[in-house]
Formats: C-alpha cells, sequence, structure tokens
C-alpha cells in the first residue's frame, strides 16, 4: 500500500477490503479511525482544530458557523482513545479505567433529546450544533450499537488499534487485515522463535 492509499485508510479504504460497520455506527468507526498510531501524527484527522473541524463538518457531527478551539479537538481526541480502548475491550479485556472514567465524564456532560417522526419513529437527538453535539452524537450511536447488539463485533486491530467490524461467524476475528498486521504479528513471532531457537545452542557452551 502506498502513501496515497494509506491516507485514505479509514475513510475511503478499509483494511483487507472489510465491509464498514452498518448504519450509523460506520460514523463511531470512522471517529476512532482518524488515527492510527502506525501513521505519522500529522496525518491525525482530528489532530489540529482546523482539521478536526472539517472532518466534523463532513461527518455532519456539528453544523456551520462552529468553532474548534484547540481545547475541543484535544477533547476530541481523548474522547476517541478512550472508545478505541472500549472497542479493543470487546476481544473480552477489561476496560482501562481512564477509558472509562473519560466515557463517564463526557456521558454525563451530553444533552440529547428524544425527536419524535411523523410515523411515531422515537430518534436522540443532540442539542445544539457545537463540539457537545459531535460528543453527544457519538455517544448515542455507542449506546444504540450496544441495545442493537452489535457493538460487540466492532474490534480494535490487536496491532495497530484500527477499528474494524467483524463479521465472522464465531466473530474470531483479531486483525484489522490478516494481509497486513497478522502477517506482521506472525513475523514477529517467527523471528523471536528463530532468535530463540539460535540462542539455545549458545547458552549450552
Ligand atoms: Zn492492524
Amino acid at each position: 500500500m502506498d502513501d496515497r492509499d494509506k491516507r485514505r485508510v479509514g475513510e475511503q479504504i478499509e483494511p483487507g477490503g472489510r465491509p464498514k460497520a452498518p448504519g450509523r455506527l460506520e460514523t463511531l468507526q470512522r471517529f476512532v479511525n482518524t488515527y492510527n498510531k502506525d501513521f505519522p501524527p500529522a496525518w491525525d484527522r482530528l489532530g489540529t482544530p482546523a482539521k478536526a473541524r472539517a472532518w466534523l463538518l463532513r461527518k455532519r457531527l456539528v453544523a456551520p458557523p462552529v468553532r474548534i478551539t484547540y481545547g475541543d479537538a484535544a477533547r476530541l481526541r481523548e474522547l476517541r482513545e478512550a472508545l478505541r480502548a472500549l472497542v479493543a475491550a470487546n476481544h473480552g479485556s477489561a476496560v482501562p479505567r481512564d477509558a472509562l472514567e473519560t466515557l463517564r465524564r463526557e456521558g454525563a456532560g451530553v444533552r440529547l433529546r428524544v425527536a419524535v417522526g411523523p410515523r411515531g419513529a422515537t430518534e436522540l437527538d443532540p442539542v445544539g450544533r457545537g463540539p457537545d453535539a459531535a460528543v453527544a452524537t457519538v455517544l448515542e450511536i455507542l449506546h444504540e450499537a450496544q441495545i442493537a447488539g452489535v457493538w460487540p463485533r466492532l474490534k480494535a486491530c490487536r496491532q495497530c488499534g484500527y477499528a474494524f467490524f467483524d463479521r465472522s461467524k464465531n466473530r474470531s476475528a483479531a486483525w484489522c487485515a490478516m494481509s497486513i498486521c497478522g502477517n506482521r504479528t506472525k513475523n514477529r513471532t517467527y523471528r523471536r522463535r528463530r532468535v530463540r531457537t539460535r540462542a539455545v545452542p549458545s547458552s549450552r557452551t
């Protein structure tokens, strides 16, 4: 994959050609994938207020006119990493305490209202249009995905932390794409084993 393609990962490109998360969960998946630790920090889509503003507008998580400060961008990045930790816990591990604290703090501060459509269908809508509304929408999607039962299928790659949607029957996928991260992990294990095997004869002498 060249740099041009890599820059599109998380938006136009899913590693391994996996289908994206269904429905609105796609927005949360894209939010987590606005950055990947395998990429240069300059590629962070929430890395600066201007970048964060452009991304949030594109996803309709905020509406113009909107101002995103350095503090807002940092807050969004912190929420993103807390969500990544929550997604990573879908492999069966505990959720780290600082991630829970971030999510609880943000969850306590959001404002949502129940909107009723023409046929009586209800929907939770964020109040406002700024960064608070973006946080509210992301947390609302998280809640909705948990109620719908699809949340456990959103996983974080064990190698790079990329959030991918696991459609496998037994929900056993561990890497964003076997061809990239899976092989990398295997190669490392293989190299480690080789080093260990090579070290054995020398340790005997
Ligand atoms: Zn990966």
